[in-house]
């Protein structure tokens, strides 16, 4: 089964929360997202009863990547029950991306209940910066822990993701560098995203993936890897040294739409079929009103064939309205 432009379905992020407990200045600014903010009621959250349920059509499309996401997945209680239930779907790779301050408690629980991987988000190794952009007081010591006790756990390889604002944490890149290389973690570098409507993302603060590669490069050669598999986001180099590889992410330098083969599943039951999409589609008023599995999956089935989605190639040149936030999709 493919899309409009013959893409497809391979990976489905599922976000189970909207909440977080960090304010990363690109994601969760506190001023919109203070004790005002309302977040989706817990009513409206998908079950984990629920979610496998819909995980089990998107499988049977084609899915063979599943990654939970958030807000903060690991503050949805129970979600090592949820891991649990999803790891029984067949030939699934089933990973988590999260902030990483609850990982030293959980990693262990989290891999025996089958979960494969992580990636964990790590800005700067300097507490000052790391601490402004995340709007937290949590050390960065305590993420490295969370990202100890995957490893420990099996959860490997460790990917690091860091997203890179210009003038705000570009400094931090080399640091990023020498502290995983020859870790066998797998560091990410993300250009910050105009995703939602709340992060004040200008163009002048995206590091650009190119220049990214290059202050690595000046310092630790790198020479150009290949995909591990179609519709991989982030382009990889390695160390001449053999000490390891790192990523790019140039969703704004590069973007990667042709190859695009993820769905998004929201806390409260949308499907978006872009990152940057607006509505999304609710299956939770189909789950809810009795519908068969067959009735599900034939709704996934035909969203998915009529996606046309290309934020990224036709960035600037298309109106938006109302985007979803990160926090809430779940990047
Ligand atoms: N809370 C978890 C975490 O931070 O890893 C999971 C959810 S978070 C929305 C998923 C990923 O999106 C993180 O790696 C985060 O750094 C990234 N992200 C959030 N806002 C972004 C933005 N504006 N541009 C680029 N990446 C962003
Ligand atoms: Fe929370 Fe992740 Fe967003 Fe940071 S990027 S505010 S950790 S959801
Ligand atoms: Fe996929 Fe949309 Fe991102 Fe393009 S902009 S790569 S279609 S999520």
């Amino acid at each position: 089964m493919t899309d409009r432009r013959g893409r497809p379905l391979r990976d489905l992020r599922i976000s189970i929360t909207d909440r977080c407990n960090l304010r990363c200045r690109y994601c969760m600014p506190r001023e919109h997202f203070g004790a005002a903010h309302s977040y989706i009621d817990r009513a409206d959250l998908l079950t984990f009863e629920e979610i496998t349920r819909l995980a089990t059509q998107f499988v049977s499309l084609g899915v063979r990547k599943i990654r939970l996401t958030g807000g903060e997945p690991l503050l949805r209680r129970g979600v090592e029950d949820l891991v649990r239930m999803l790891a029984r779907l067949p030939g699934v790779d089933l990973a988590m991306t999260t902030n990483g301050v609850l990982l030293p408690s959980m990693a262990e629980r989290l891999a025996a209940a089958g979960l494969r991987r992580v990636t964990v988000s790590l800005d700067s190794l300097d507490d000052a910066v790391f601490r402004a952009l995340a709007d937290t007081a949590v050390p960065v010591r305590r993420v490295l822990d969370g990202i100890d006790a995957a490893a420990r756990a099996g959860l490997t390889p460790v990917k690091v993701n860091m997203v890179v604002k210009r003038g705000v944490n570009d400094d931090s890149v080399l640091g990023m560098v020498e502290r995983f290389r020859g870790t066998g973690h797998i560091v990410r570098f993300i250009e910050f995203m105009d995703v939602g409507a709340t992060n004040e993302w200008r163009l002048g603060e995206v590091l650009p993936a190119g220049e990214i590669v290059r202050v690595i490069d000046d310092r630790y050669p790198l020479e150009p890897l290949g995909a591990t598999h179609p519709g991989e986001v982030a382009t990889r180099y390695r160390f001449r040294d053999g000490s390891g590889e790192i990523g790019v992410i140039g969703s704004v330098t590069r973007p990667f739409c042709g190859t695009c083969t993820r769905a998004r599943l929201s806390a409260e039951g949308k499907v978006h079929t872009c990152l940057f999409s607006s509505g999304g589609t609710d299956l939770r008023a189909l789950l809810r009103s009795g519908a068969s599995d067959v009735d599900l999956r034939s709704a996934v089935a035909g969203l998915w064939r009529a996606r046309d989605d290309r934020y990224s190639d036709l960035r600037g040149t298309l109106p938006r309205s109302e985007p979803v936030e990160m926090s809430y999709i779940g990047g």
